[in-house]
């Protein structure tokens, strides 16, 4: 049996050519027909153990139906695959010292790098989800005492990712304990319009407790959802777009997007590393005079108890590549979307709906005089169009109510070329399918609030 693995992984190197997990030549975009869907879903396991061999080409086939993210040149696999072959456990110190250690000093770096103070401290979960319900947790028990939870008030800004109102319920607010604050032009939290909604909250005999990033007035909590962005602090040239990051009470970070990180790799901060305690920490365990080692075991910092080391794989990027070299990886990304931005501006009926912050760009086809339904219907379509070419996933997405296409541009190998390709491609496959629109008479009335005409 040994052998058969030892030989599953040598053979390993051939399985990830063969399915183009590196993604040069693959298909951007594979999905299994109907009947292999049915199968699938459909099975159960056998009875009797089946070969490794056959159950090794079945995992390839099953994992070779995907949306390609195109990543893993980076080294984030390979330190997760031997991570995962040591099946190290983190929730304890005694159970893994020289990993324990190595999360400890990965979470003071970051807390720098957030500037963060030295009190601060934080541990490594699943995702930004987990991340943001964890800290949402230390927030609500921080701040508000027990038989006032019914009137804990969160606060949200209307382009705040789902995740967090999601999370929120999760941690027992009513839908009614959860306002929407709307944003200005720029998608930022108007502060006025928060101020106002927690006077009268308060005017209410509310408890206003919480504020999804901005604020820091009314000794309420500020949490701070970078799971994307916060990779910005470590790319020299850009993290001032993170100034005043440091002064949140929490943060939830996600390595696993713009840090080139594999899924499963999230960071949780709190200002006050002693803070998750109140919330996580199981009496009888706590509560005996411990050695100052064990009150610092991940487990009384989070909800996890059995939790693996998500964190080795950061390392072993880092150790490998240096953060010099992830500094340019991610400013690469601002460079990308610019470099699409500015080939957009060039093209006349395109217009940018977001401009180029955080190596994101909104943007859709809007010529002049069509019905506003058939312009979000051609923009829809010119993405499904691309995908079905092998040209590029670009996604939609909804913004002020229309519909806008969206590229993430944070692929470090991705050209110049790549990027003018899949403009030109865009552009062309926007312009045969608007032929299939009639342009009406009255001419088209714009819903959006442009950031261009301001
Ligand atoms: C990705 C993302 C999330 C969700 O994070 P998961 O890691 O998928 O749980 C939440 N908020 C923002 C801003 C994100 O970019």
């Amino acid at each position: 049996m040994e052998k058969i693995v030892w030989d599953v992984f040598r053979e390993l190197p051939g399985i990830v050519e063969e399915h183009k997990l590196f993604c040069e030549q693959g298909d951007l975009i594979k999905r299994p027909t109907r009947k292999q869907v049915a199968d699938l879903s459909e099975s159960s396991p056998p009875e009797k153990g089946r070969s490794l061999e056959n159950v090794v080409r079945d995992t390839e086939e099953i994992l070779s139906f995907r949306f390609s993210t195109g990543n893993p040149r980076f080294f984030s696999f390979l330190g997760d695959a031997l991570t995962t072959a040591f099946n190290n456990y983190a929730g304890s110190f005694e159970s893994g010292a020289g990993i324990s250690a190595i999360e400890d000093s990965i979470i003071r770096w970051v807390a720098e790098r957030f500037g963060m103070p030295l009190s601060a401290g934080g541990q490594f979960v699943s995702g930004a989800s987990i991340a943001c319900l964890t800290a949402l947790t230390v927030a609500r028990d921080q701040l508000v005492e027990e038989d006032m939870r019914t009137k804990a008030v969160a606060y949200l800004s209307e382009e705040t990712h789902f995740c967090v109102a999601k999370t929120l319920r999760v941690t027992g607010l009513l839908e009614r304990q959860i306002r929407t604050v709307p944003c200005n032009a720029k998608f930022q939290m108007d502060p006025d319009h928060l101020r106002s909604a927690i006077v009268q909250d308060i005017k209410d005999g509310l408890k206003p407790y919480v504020v999804v990033a901005t604020s820091k007035e009314y000794k309420m909590w500020i949490h701070v959802n970078a799971a994307y962005g916060g990779s910005v602090a470590f790319c020299e040239s850009h993290r001032a777009l993170l100034q005043g990051m440091g002064r949140a009470d929490s943060i939830a970070w996600d390595p696993h997007k713009w840090l080139f990180q594999t899924l499963g790799c999230s960071v949780v901060m709190s200002r006050e590393r002693s803070h998750p305690t109140k919330s996580f920490a199981v009496g009888a365990h706590f509560l005996r005079d411990l050695e100052e080692d064990e009150t610092k075991n991940p487990f009384n910092y989070g909800i996890e108890l059995f939790r693996p080391a998500r964190h080795m794989r950061l390392w072993f990027s880092l150790q490998v590549l240096g953060t010099d070299t992830v500094d340019r990886m991610i400013s690469r990304g601002f460079e990308l979307a610019g470099l699409a931005e500015s080939e957009l501006r060039e093209l006349a009926d395109w217009e940018i709906v977001s401009p180029n912050t955080l190596a994101v760009l909104d943007f859709r086809f809007n010529p002049k005089g069509m019905i506003a339904d058939d312009v979000d219907r051609i923009n829809g379509l010119v993405s499904k169009e691309l995908a079905a070419q092998n040209i590029g996933v670009v996604f939609t997405t909804c913004i002020h109510g229309a519909v806008c296409l969206r590229i993430c541009t944070i692929n470090p190998q991705t050209t110049d070329n790549d990027i003018r390709d899949v403009i030109k491609a865009l552009d062309q496959n926007a312009r045969l399918i608007s032929k299939r629109f009639p342009k009406t008479e009255t001419g088209f009335e714009d819903r959006l609030v442009s950031l261009d005409a301001q």
